[in-house]
């Protein structure tokens, strides 16, 4: 980390007006991310807001901000990273080791024209010296007079001070690194421009840098005045062809948010077979020690997670555990007053007993007596019934023996009348009786002398016979006469009248 490179025509950031700022595409309109970040809309670099001085900001001197402050302040300090001699020390068997493997993929050491090897914003010289001592013709560049100066005397390495830009040494490079450089500078494009022109045909670019995800605005990597243009993926790529590389290739680096970027101009880029082949023992071991102990940390990280893991299920367990005997607590203290209910409910029940058998025998007797009422009262109902038919019938019959004794009593009125009328009619009977007796005498003597006066006029009578017979022979003979006829015929009109 660190390097302090001039910016040969600075386009990004040499103004000083904020609403100036654009970026190294030539994009001027912004998304927001904060107050201190915004988002190319052109090419979505993430570029710092705020205009810096690139003469300040990237000179030489103590006080400029990669000046000596930034090892011995701003790194320990502010951001809380190992200084400049630890990192003298561990980077060596650590990152150093990444980088140059990553670097080995590409280049074979000592292979013409003779391996020189830049390393931009060298910081301490690590990755400079183990390049070194694989094979390569290494040299370092940085800005910083510490770090230069213990690069200098820790590894005995050439180190240039001051930009890139600044350097009169014209002879081209195999290939340049810039580990954690690119998004320090003021004017990238410019600065891998010059890159590009001081590359041998064939030659090769590795960079590390922070890599924007759509991380947003709370990125760690969002440093203000000391992270000036994050690049993506993309926008890295439209940078280094811009700058004159032709071939590009993007992919992980040691920490997540970084990525390693591989350029060259106009040669593919083939990875060598055997990257270690031709490296000096003593580096190889490096490497394999390094594998090694990643190897381990990872199963120790591996092994830490998953203890980890154990010691929240012990602390969840135990925690659960603590529930439990609380739970357990509660239940006895529960269990103690329900046994303390249970016996005061037994007493209650045992009395309750008690009382529905006595209940109990009360309501049988109560039955028992109930059920002989009810037997008394269906005797005396039945009983009640009879005497009711009984009295039915009785009054039936002194209705019909009183009709009786009315009628028997009419019936004496009746003949007692009778009786009196029979008395009467015997009594006229009898008189009448005694009057027709007398009149039967009377008409007796009448009889006789009737019978005697009828025997006197059938004596007048038989003479009386003969006299009209000797009449009627008298008149037979006064017919013959005519005036007798004449005066019958007058006779018989008058009759005819008559
Ligand atoms: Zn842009």
């Amino acid at each position: 980390m660190g390097v302090k490179q001039r910016a040969v025509g600075v386009r990004g950031l040499e103004m000083t007006a904020e609403s100036e700022v654009h970026c190294w595409c030539g994009g001027v309109n912004l998304e927001s991310l904060n107050l201190e970040y915004g988002s190319c809309s052109d090419c979505g670099t993430v570029i710092y807001r705020h205009a810096v001085d690139p003469a300040e900001h990237v000179a030489g001197h103590d006080t400029s901000f990669y000046g000596d402050r930034y090892w011995q302040h701003h790194v320990p300090r502010v951001l809380g990273l190992p200084g400049l001699e630890e990192r003298a020390r561990t980077d060596l068997a650590e990152r150093a080791v990444v980088h140059l493997v990553k670097i080995l993929r590409h280049l074979a050491p000592g292979g013409a024209p003779g391996g020189r090897v830049l390393e931009l914003g060298c910081g301490s010289g690590s990755l400079t010296y183990l390049l070194r001592q694989a094979g390569f013709d290494a040299e370092g560049l940085e800005i910083g007079p510490a770090a230069i100066e213990l690069a200098r005397e820790r590894f005995g390495l050439t180190v240039h001070s001051g930009p890139l830009e600044s350097q009169d040494d014209s002879r081209p490079w195999e290939a340049i690194v810039a580990i954690d450089v690119l998004e320090h500078l003021p004017d990238p494009l410019a600065t891998l421009t010059l890159c590009a022109r001081r590359l041998v045909p064939g030659g090769r670019l590795f960079l590390q840098t922070p890599c924007y995800r759509q991380e947003g605005s709370d990125w760690p990597m969002l440093l203000p005045q000391e992270h000036l243009f994050l690049f993506t993926s993309d926008s890295i790529d439209r940078l280094l062809r811009a700058a004159g590389f032709t071939e590009v290739e993007i992919g992980p680096s040691l920490f997540p948010h970084d990525m390693w970027v591989t350029a060259s101009i106009d040669s593919a880029l083939v990875e060598r077979a055997d990257p270690l082949a031709g490296v000096p023992p003593l580096v190889v071991a490096l490497v394999d020690a390094y594998s090694e102990s990643n190897r381990t940390r990872g199963e120790r990280d591996a092994i830490g997670a998953d203890r980890d893991r154990k010691q929240q299920d012990v602390d969840r367990l135990q925690e659960e555990l603590v529930a439990v005997r609380g739970d357990q607590l509660a239940k006895a203290e529960l269990l103690r007053r329900q046994y303390n209910e249970l016996e005061t409910v037994r007493g209650d029940q045992a009395e309750k007993e008690q009382l529905i058998d006595r209940l109990s025998s009360e309501l049988e007797m109560i039955r028992a007596d109930q059920g002989a009422k009810k037997e008394l009262i269906g005797r005396l109902g039945a009983e009640l019934e009879a005497t009711r038919q009984d009295q039915t019938a009785k009054q039936e019959l002194i209705d019909r023996l009183g009709s009786d004794l009315e009628a028997v009593h009419a019936d004496q009125a009746a003949k007692q009348e009778l009786i009196e009328r029979l008395g009467s009619e015997l009594d006229r009977a009898r008189e009448d009786q005694a009057a027709k007796q007398e009149l039967i005498e009377r008409l007796s003597v009448e009889l006789d002398e009737v019978r005697a006066d009828q025997q006197a006029k059938e004596a007048v009578i038989l003479r009386l016979d003969q006299d009209l017979e000797a009449t009627a022979a008298e008149l037979q003979d006064i017919r013959g006469d005519r005036r007798y006829r004449l005066l019958e015929r007058i006779g018989v009109r008058l009759g005819g009248r008559g």
